[in-house]
């Protein structure tokens, strides 16, 4: 079985769709991209390693900032073949042998197709001896697809003991979201006409199963705090299941009014919204350390976030909650002052997928 979950997995990867989708996140690439090429003392003469090279690009990046080699392994047999075909047509390809007198082949990119897992000596490279980890291996809710073991699995076996790791942290972060977020306005005033009856319908599928789709930050009602911490530079494939408890306060008063309607402002929570960033920090990118971020209040990616809904919602005891609100919970509900949750993650063991596991209590 899970040989037939890595056939479903790296043939989505070998639709350029999702190379596409990938290559035009913007926030994603200008990552990437800013700490590969602005940090010249680690990449320098580097020897790199690219963790599930795609189409190559985070690759080429890494030739263009002076790397002396870069190994780009992709487990897809297309992509594996398209990467080789690109880095050749940008002058960057590595090729081993007599052939490396061609002129053609005077690049530093050495493409090998297979798993990371399956690597060996066939790439001439040593055990330990690769300066640079480099990877896109991020999921939804970042740990979905599981490809973090991939990479930390290549760390243990290819990388120099003090070598860079990039990004190397990644972080989780979890807040309360209000009625807008949910898809019970949408639906309750489509060209005038009552389609609420199809709000209530998704809004309850919503309490089985996350969404992943785009939050507004102004249908964000609490703080945000942290979920989960990783150091990508020591973590260990376990650490991937985690447990965390954490508090939900209603928003911070802003001096300026975001809401939508500054009226009646959203005090009831629906949810939480989790999402993640990932660092390229000062300890491997000393020149310009840069972070990823996924947040709902910065610029969309790709990854959008992913939505939890409670069956019932909360009322935050420092607001005052609207009308729409009360009719959904009913006027005699106790305001809260806090959400509890306790969020459980764990890899589904033979899938690519995750178990998410949220408990929630008012208090
Ligand atoms: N680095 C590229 C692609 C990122 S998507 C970019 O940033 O645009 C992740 C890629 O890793 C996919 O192409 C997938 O096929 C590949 N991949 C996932 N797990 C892998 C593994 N264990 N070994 C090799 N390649 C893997």
């Amino acid at each position: 079985e899970i040989k037939n979950v890595n056939e479903n997995y790296f043939g989505a990867y070998s639709s350029f769709g999702i190379h596409r989708e990938m290559i035009s996140d913007k926030v994603r690439m200008d990552a990437y991209r800013g700490a590969i090429l602005n940090n010249p003392s680690l990449m320098n003469g580097a020897t790199v390693l690219d963790v599930g090279c795609g189409t190559g690009i985070l690759s080429l990046f890494a030739a263009q900032a002076g790397a002396s080699r870069v190994i780009a392994v992709e487990a897809s047999d297309k992509m594996a073949a398209v990467a080789t075909q690109i880095a050749k047509d940008n002058g960057m390809l590595w090729v081993a042998g007599p052939s490396r007198h061609n002129e053609q082949c005077t690049g530093v990119v050495n493409v090998v197709q297979g798993m990371v897992e399956e690597l060996d000596k066939s790439i001439q490279i040593q055990p330990h001896s690769v300066d640079v980890l480099l990877s896109e291996w991020m999921g939804y809710c970042l740990l979905y697809e599981s490809m973090l073991s991939s990479v930390l699995f290549a760390r243990d076996q290819w990388l120099k003991p003090g070598g860079a790791i990039l990004p190397d942290t990644a972080t989780i972060f979890v807040a309360g979201f209000g009625r807008g977020c949910t898809s019970i306005p949408f639906w309750e005033n489509v060209y005038g006409f009552d389609m609420s009856c199809i709000g209530k319908e998704v809004f309850e599928d919503a309490t089985q199963l996350p969404i992943v789709d785009v939050v507004d930050s102004c249908d964000i009602v609490t703080d945000a705090v942290v979920l989960q911490n990783f150091d990508l530079a020591t973590m260990k494939p376990d650490e991937m299941d985690f447990t965390s408890s954490f508090e939900l306060e209603p928003k911070s008063e802003s001096p300026v009014n975001h809401s939508r309607d500054t009226k009646s402002k959203t005090s009831c929570c629906y949810g939480v919204v989790l999402w993640f960033e990932t660092g390229f920090t000062s300890r491997f990118c000393k020149e310009m350390p840069v972070v990823l971020s996924t947040s709902p209040h910065t610029p969309k990616t790709h990854w959008s976030q992913t939505i939890f809904t409670f069956r019932e919602p909360i009322v935050m005891a420092s607001g005052k909650p609207n009308a729409d609100d009360l009719a959904a919970i009913g006027t005699d509900a106790c305001p809260a002052s806090r959400i509890h949750s306790r969020i459980s993650i764990a890899r589904a063991v033979q899938h690519r997928s995750i178990d998410i596991s949220l408990e929630t209590t008012a208090i």
